[in-house]
């Protein structure tokens, strides 16, 4: 059996978030979402959340440097030992430089990258329905053009790292929620991920 050492990657308005806590809780192992706990700091009104509001509402990056320190505190957590689901972490290359060194100075690399693949269009169409549901400030027409401009430009290209290691299974995000959460754990079991 392989570890669930898993990063789920999509662009926004995937459903990565929902996939990804629904996969980790079906592993039994923490989500790791960096923009829940931005929100969740910016929410509380903590030093941390005040210092990124900003950056988030206009659909900026955080400074990577800020993010890792969350990141690695969060991993170095007792439930994080068995496996962990990131999402939303690594972003960039620079992020993907600083996740290796800590992963590979535990013996640990990740064991598998879900790439959720939905069209523009679909993802655009998501994310609005998402701005009037849950009156997210970062889902306006301005900031989702440049979180989706940001993803391709930026956090797509570290898909091509993780393809060269051979852990990338990519799975079709558009259907029901069954579905792609069927497609997934299919592409896991397949690489010997499985439920223990
Ligand atoms: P998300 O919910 O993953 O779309 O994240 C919401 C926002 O949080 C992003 O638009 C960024 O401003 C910030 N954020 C989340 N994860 C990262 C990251 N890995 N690096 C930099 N900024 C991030």
């Amino acid at each position: 059996m392989t570890a669930a050492r898993l990063l789920i990657i999509g662009p926004q308005g995937s459903g990565k978030g929902t996939q990804g806590v629904r996969v980790a809780e079906a592993f039994g192992i923490p989500a790791v979402s960096t923009g829940d706990v931005f929100r969740a700091n910016v929410k509380e009104g903590t030093e941390l959340g005040i210092k990124v509001k900003a950056i988030i509402d206009a659909g900026d990056l955080v400074p990577d440097e800020l993010t890792g320190e969350i990141v690695r505190d969060r991993l170095a957590q007792d439930d994080a030992a068995g496996g962990f689901l990131l999402d939303g972490y690594p972003r960039n290359l620079g992020q993907v430089a600083d996740l290796d060194a800590f992963l590979d100075a535990r013996g640990e690399p990740l064991t598998a990258v879900i790439e959720l693949v939905v069209p523009r269009e679909e993802s655009i169409q998501r994310l609005s329905l998402r701005a009037t549901e849950q009156g997210r400030a970062d889902d306006n027409a301005e900031s989702i053009a440049k979180r989706l401009a940001i993803y391709e430009s930026e956090t797509a290209p570290i898909l091509d790292i993780y393809r060269e290691r051979g852990i990338v299974d990519e799975v079709d995000g558009v259907g029901s929620l069954d579905d792609v959460f069927e497609r997934i754990t299919a592409a896991l079991a397949a690489r010997g991920i499985t439920v223990s």
